[in-house]
């Protein structure tokens, strides 16, 4: 039997980085700390704050929320962003109202059905990757609710393997401004776009999915049938890989010199932030994306559409909804 490092148990994990065997208190209490080192570290956000969690039922964003919420660092609100992919989305909402109501979290579930705006409706009417229209349309929503809500930041679960790959992958194709928006913070531009956080930056994909499954949370295990994986992607992930295994370590090292280099720089839409003209929200034009593509696609823009809808949650007190009685602390 492999003893912990900390205690006499076995342990059930081991961290080649770290050159550590760990049992599973002492990875739970390894990755909390780990966690809290990361917020302090890139200064996230400060002891307190009310902030955003984007959840969609995997397993890397219900170990965020299981750690953040055993941190206490912030105030949280879950949201899930329903995108109406069939029975992909059925499991993840369910997945995600049960993992909020198991843990006494309040939760909001944006469903894009109501706006005649669910992914495979989108997909229909463009040319574009249903990929890149989902993380469009999600990005949009995360930060409209972040700012029309009044929280201090939006949390979202990429993990440090994810963020190696889009760093080496982006500089492969030599773009830049995609390089800048990869920052364990992108800074908030005040009454245009939400600060926003990756809590999992220097997380190993392994420990995120050991610590779901060790503590038994539920996630999402089936994949949306978009999902598609570019071959420059699967080579970048597969030369990392062995990178890491060659040096332990790598990886965050990697993502460290990054975060060092490129957190003071500013993607085109930051360093010269306009408002959209029809919603009102951060744009690098005349128009947002969303509002661009829903007008193209659906022949009108959907930005103010979404904000009214969002804020009158708000008013309505429904963003503490389901969570038990206790009331949020919006509305
Ligand atoms: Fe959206 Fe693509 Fe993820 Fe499916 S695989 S949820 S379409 S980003
Ligand atoms: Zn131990
Ligand atoms: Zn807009």
């Amino acid at each position: 039997m492999v003893k912990c490092h900390y205690c006499e148990r076995e342990a059930v994990v081991r961290l080649p980085y770290a050159k550590l065997n760990l049992c599973r208190e002492h990875f739970a209490e390894y990755l909390l700390r780990k966690l809290e080192r990361s917020v302090n570290r890139y200064k996230m956000f400060g002891k307190g704050s009310r902030v955003v969690v984007g959840v969609s039922g995997g397993k890397d964003s219900v170990t965020l929320t299981k750690l953040l919420s055993e941190s206490g660092l912030a105030k949280m609100l879950v949201v899930h962003v329903n995108l109406a992919i069939g029975e992909y989305s059925r499991i993840s909402v369910e997945t995600v109202r049960r993992f909020s109501v198991e843990h006494g979290l309040d939760y909001l579930i944006v469903d894009l059905s109501e706006y005649g705006i669910g992914i495979p409706e989108l997909v229909a009417k463009t040319k574009r990757s249903p990929c890149s229209v989902c993380g469009m349309v999600k990005r949009y929503v995360l930060n409209a609710l972040t700012m029309d809500l009044g929280y201090d930041a939006l949390a979202t679960a990429h993990h440090g393997d994810d963020m190696a790959v889009y760093i080496v992958k982006s500089f492969l194709l030599q773009d830049y401004d995609q390089l800048y928006k990869i920052s364990p913070v992108n800074y908030e531009v005040p009454g245009l776009a939400a600060r926003k956080v990756k809590p999992l930056y220097e997380f190993y994909e392994f420990e995120v999915e050991t610590f779901a499954k060790l503590y038994g949370l539920p996630f999402v295990s089936v994949k949306c049938p978009f999902k598609h994986v570019g071959w420059l992607e699967s080579y970048v992930r597969e030369l990392l890989d062995r990178a890491e295994e060659e040096s332990p370590g790598f990886k965050v090292s990697l993502l460290r010199s990054h975060a060092r280099r490129t957190m003071s720089m500013r993607s085109a839409e930051q360093a010269q932030p306009k408002a959209c003209a029809s919603c009102g929200l951060i744009s690098s034009g005349t128009e947002c994306s969303f509002c661009r593509f829903t007008r193209r696609a659906l022949g009108q823009p959907m930005g103010l559409v979404v904000r009214r809808w969002i804020i009158g949650k708000a008013v309505a007190g429904e963003t503490r909804q389901v969570s038990g009685d206790q009331p949020s602390s919006v509305g």
